[in-house]
């Protein structure tokens, strides 16, 4: 069957040239160790030589170049074996939109495959925001960046320990994943036949790698049914995801117009696809308007047609994109539907508000304030895997109580030697602000496993007893998770034997 729908022409002549204009839009700002005859010349002739350690034994260069003036060398392992981390950002009234979430969930990402960023948060910001303002003042106005961290450069081997310290880039550039048509028209996808969504335990979704096979795979398989995405099924058949993008399907009982409660809007569970930060914003925005909200293990791909339907795609490029059709059958009437209208106009809405981004012309001790306050709406959930407990122990460590709410439950249990099940998050936070008999310490953690339905942890526990003594004591937990939080938590000592 001929390509019904053409978004990028094939056309020779006009990707060139849409290339020759891409570039002619784009700044990149490269971040390399220096090696001799590997790193490209132009970074050591123009680039500054960077002063704080690269902490790997590397000499550090950085840098902002034309698309042309540098490159990554042959030997960088993202480029060999995909082995990075990515996050885009789009460029909104001169700020960087949700740039805390992407900035956590890029060293989450990098933490997960222990690439190591030889920047911290704030001073990699620092370096993003001056591409950004060279870029515009050069009057080449970025709307989109793309921030890649590799593994680095090494040998014809895969072994990680044989790289040198990661490769940093930015590219501040410009993206249009679908003509403005489209979003008042609605996209059509096909279902992926053959190629499944990975799972965590093959390649977790959640690390938002430069390996995308698997979904240019899935893309491959389904382009030639004329669609916009292919969405993909996990293992067991349900619903995960569509290639770039999470996936909604809005369900509207009888009596909707008069009750939105009776409207659900259903999104696979964070364990069959990257858990978006656009997912977790239009999560939000639902339960806002009173509509039910529900992330699904069970998606089929049936569950997507009827005339009771809508169903759309979100993701930071695509922002929300309404879809009408599904391997050639209707979705609804066949045109966008009200529900999605309404998401996505509150979508658009943040896009333009201040609050929601970093300015461009934040200043240097403005950027660490910005950073830190996103600690708590922007806590990892337990679909991030390690980072999700490690932040819960830092809230618990550093007293921070009034966060706790972001990892536990309004009905959860909480069961620990020497008291009764503690039972509801008012129970646990009353447990924690007047009965904890620690004074103060540190949860040392020796191993932490996971999945999006529960996990472990177990390491070691110093610290100040209320008393004055001192407590150094083996510690395990474990935990059920409900609708991204804990739901049951219980706690073991291992006290010496006395
Ligand atoms: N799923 C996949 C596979 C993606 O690559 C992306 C990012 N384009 C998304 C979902 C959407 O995530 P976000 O809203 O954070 O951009």
């Amino acid at each position: 069957m001929a390509t019904e729908v053409n978004v990028y022409s094939l056309d020779e002549t006009s990707t060139l040239k849409q290339l020759e204009n891409l570039a002619s839009e784009t700044t990149v700002f490269l971040s390399m160790p220096y090696i001799r005859g590997l790193t490209p010349r132009a970074l050591l002739e123009r680039g500054q030589k960077e002063i704080s350690a690269d902490g790997q034994g590397f000499d550090r260069y950085s840098g902002a170049f034309r698309p042309d003036e540098i490159g990554i060398p042959i030997f960088d392992h993202g480029l060999l074996y995909g082995d990075a981390v990515f996050e885009g950002i789009v460029i909104c009234h001169e700020r960087l939109f949700k740039w805390r979430e992407h900035i956590h969930r890029l060293y989450a990402s990098a933490d997960r495959l222990r690439i190591h960023i030889p920047y911290d948060p704030a001073t990699l910001t620092e370096r993003v925001l001056e591409t950004v303002r060279g870029t515009s003042e050069a009057g080449r106005a970025a709307t989109y960046l793309r921030l890649v961290v590799t593994r680095g450069i090494g040998d014809l081997g895969i072994q990680p320990a044989k790289c040198s310290s990661s490769v940093i880039y930015c590219i501040a550039s410009k993206i249009q994943l679908y003509p403005e048509s489209l979003y008042d028209r609605g996209i059509k996808l096909a279902l992926c036949r053959t190629t499944r969504r990975s799972s965590p335990d093959i390649l977790d979704p959640q690390i938002k790698s430069c390996n995308y096979l698997n979904n240019i795979l899935a893309w491959i398989e389904s382009a030639d049914q004329g669609c916009h995405e292919a969405l993909m099924l996990t293992q067991n058949g349900y619903v995960g995801e569509a290639t770039t993008d999470n996936l909604f399907v809005v369900t509207k009982a009888p009596g909707w117009e008069e009750d939105v409660s009776r409207v659900t809007v259903a999104t696979p569970v964070s364990g069959y696809c990257l858990n978006g930060i656009t997912r977790n914003m239009v999560l939000e925005y639902a339960r806002t308007l009173g509509y039910q909200t529900e992330e699904c293990a069970t998606i089929l791909p049936s569950d997507l047609l009827g005339a009771d339907k809508e169903v759309f795609l979100t993701g930071t490029a695509a922002g929300l994109i309404p879809a009408i059709m599904l391997n050639g059958q209707l979705i609804g009437d066949g045109i966008p539907g009200p529900v999605a209208r309404k998401l996505r106009s509150l979508l658009t809405r943040d896009l333009q508000d201040p609050e929601m981004g970093l300015s461009l012309y934040a200043r240097e001790k403005e950027i660490p304030a910005y950073l830190q306050a996103g600690s708590r709406a922007g806590a990892p959930s337990p679909s991030q895997g390690s980072d999700f407990v490690r932040e819960m122990f830092k809230v618990i460590d550093g007293r921070d109580w009034a966060s706790l709410e972001n990892f536990f439950g309004k009905s959860m249990t909480y069961e620990r030697p020497g008291y009764a099940p503690l039972v509801g998050y008012d129970r646990v936070l009353h447990f924690y602000r007047e009965e904890r008999v620690i004074a103060s310490g540190q949860h040392l953690l020796d191993e932490i496993v996971m999945n999006s339905d529960g996990g472990a942890c177990w390491g070691r526990f110093v610290g100040e007893h209320k008393n004055g003594s001192h407590i150094d004591e083996k510690f395990a937990d474990t935990y059920k998770f409900e609708d991204g939080k804990i739901k049951l938590r219980r706690s073991y000592f291992f006290r010496p034997a006395v």
